[in-house]
């Protein structure tokens, strides 16, 4: 580190009281993720057996990426099948049948279950088994939930790298594991400097190809790079795997501190580690500073939406400046979380769960500068003159490693200037307004 990092907080927030309430909540399903899932894992597919709405759901919001034959779709249940009046197992065997022969670019099938599915009980687990050895070796076939019931939307990317987890096969080799999703650029500046500091046995899940799936095994060491990962870093320890605790790569602090702590775990030399991210460092800093002249001295609410919140935080307070009133998370994960907890200066209420009329009871009287929340608060909050940023928009940006810094700065700071200038704009005599 060098002085231009700002030093850890007297008391961070890993020991402080967490309020935690549990009521209505206003977040999207896991579903949600397969809109980015099924861009990163280029010969998948993500069959989601579920109603109409989960049709909509997935429509609504991917609708207008859809620029080839589409790599998701919904078995529809019935009402027959709802009913339990027919055999929903020979329906979808018969589904699957037609999409494989359709399309033989497809190498895994993910069933996807929903809140309909849930409820019927319906076996996803044992249609996967048994399509798996229809399909296999060419495809193989598994499963996760996206149900509503019990998740928020960040738990679809989890449930469906964890299901992958046993699949993987074994290896003794000292590998590194980058875990989570990234976009595929993001993903290649991150082996760029991970080759840098001369790590060149780098593997990440998920892979972009079924061929290119990590192997994992006691040797291999993983790093998340998305903090809402639990369950996929509880089947790597399964598994043998050893997870490095770390922060999470967003901002030039977070990156320089994930980066250490993966070179230390590998041996590096300080110098080579200064030698390869002096440079980036000073663009992230430097993109970073220009973004952030309007997030300085405002104070921010998150609600618990994406799972990133704990790391935002510690990024928008210690790199731009701004005042974290409220810390909401859907849960805290202390293990993953722990380290941007330490970093996070004690102040801000941390809560875990929601209990929405509560919260926004509280965010009303707090009067935040800026409230990152779900698009159902969005609106609401914006006519009572709050200004909001989506919470989803952060897992649809690119965001990580020293490059995107200033782009996450500037998902911040855009909505507080456009505030700025439409309020300019008010001022204006009628005449002078565009
Ligand atoms: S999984 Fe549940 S919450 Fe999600 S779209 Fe389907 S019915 Fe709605």
């Amino acid at each position: 580190m060098t002085d231009h990092t700002p030093l850890p907080p007297a008391r961070g927030c890993r020991d402080v009281p967490v309020l935690k309430q549990r009521g209505q909540r206003e977040v999207f399903c896991g579903l949600t993720g397969i809109i980015w899932l099924h861009r990163k894992m280029q010969d998948a597919f993500f069959l989601v057996v579920g109603s109409r709405t989960c049709a909509h759901l997935l429509q609504s919001a991917a609708g207008v990426m859809i620029f080839a034959e589409p790599r998701f779709g919904t078995a529809i249940l019935e009402e027959k099948d709802l009913a339990g009046m027919a055999d929903a197992h020979d329906e979808l065997d018969r589904e699957v049948a037609r999409l494989l022969s359709r399309r033989p670019d497809i190498r895994q099938l993910f069933l996807v279950g929903s809140c309909p599915s849930e409820v019927i009980k319906l076996d996803l687990a044992r249609a996967a088994e048994r399509l798996t050895r229809v399909h296999a070796p060419h495809v193989r076939v598994l499963n996760y939930t996206g149900s509503g019931i019990e998740t928020t939307f960040t738990q679809g990317e989890d449930a469906c790298l964890a299901s992958m987890v046993p699949e993987l096969p074994e290896t003794e080799a000292r590998e590194l594991l980058l875990v989570g999703a990234l976009p595929d650029v993001v993903e290649d500046q991150a082996l760029a400097l991970l080759s840098g500091l001369g790590l060149d046995r780098v593997r990440c899940l998920p892979a972009r190809r079924r061929d290119e799936m990590p192997a994992v095994g006691p040797n291999t060491i993983f790093a998340l790079v998305q903090p809402f990962l639990g369950e996929t870093h509880a089947a790597l320890e399964r598994r043998g795997a050893r997870h490095i605790a770390a922060p999470f790569p967003f901002g030039e602090e977070g990156t320089t501190a994930w980066l250490a702590a993966v070179a230390e775990a590998f041996g590096v030399p300080p110098e080579r580690f200064n030698e390869v991210t002096a440079a980036p460092r000073a663009r992230a800093r430097k993109a970073i500073a220009a973004q952030s002249k309007e997030l300085r001295g405002k104070r921010i609410f998150f609600f618990p939406d994406s799972q990133l919140e704990v790391p935002l935080a510690r990024f928008l307070t210690r790199e731009c400046g701004m005042e974290a009133l409220e810390v909401g998370t859907p849960y805290l994960h202390r293990t993953i979380c722990g380290p941007d907890l330490d970093l996070l200066a004690e102040g801000p209420v941390i809560s875990e769960g929601q209990d929405v009329d509560l919260q926004l009871d509280r965010c009303r009287a707090a009067r935040p500068d800026l409230t990152v929340c779900g698009l159902g608060l969005a609106n609401p909050l914006e006519a009572e003159g709050l200004r909001t940023k989506w919470a989803i928009e952060l897992v649809f940006t690119p965001v990580h490693f020293y490059e995107q810094a200033g782009d996450l700065a500037g998902l911040f700071s855009r909505p507080l200037r456009r505030r700025a200038r439409l309020t300019g704009l008010e001022r204006l005599p009628e005449s002078a307004a565009p």
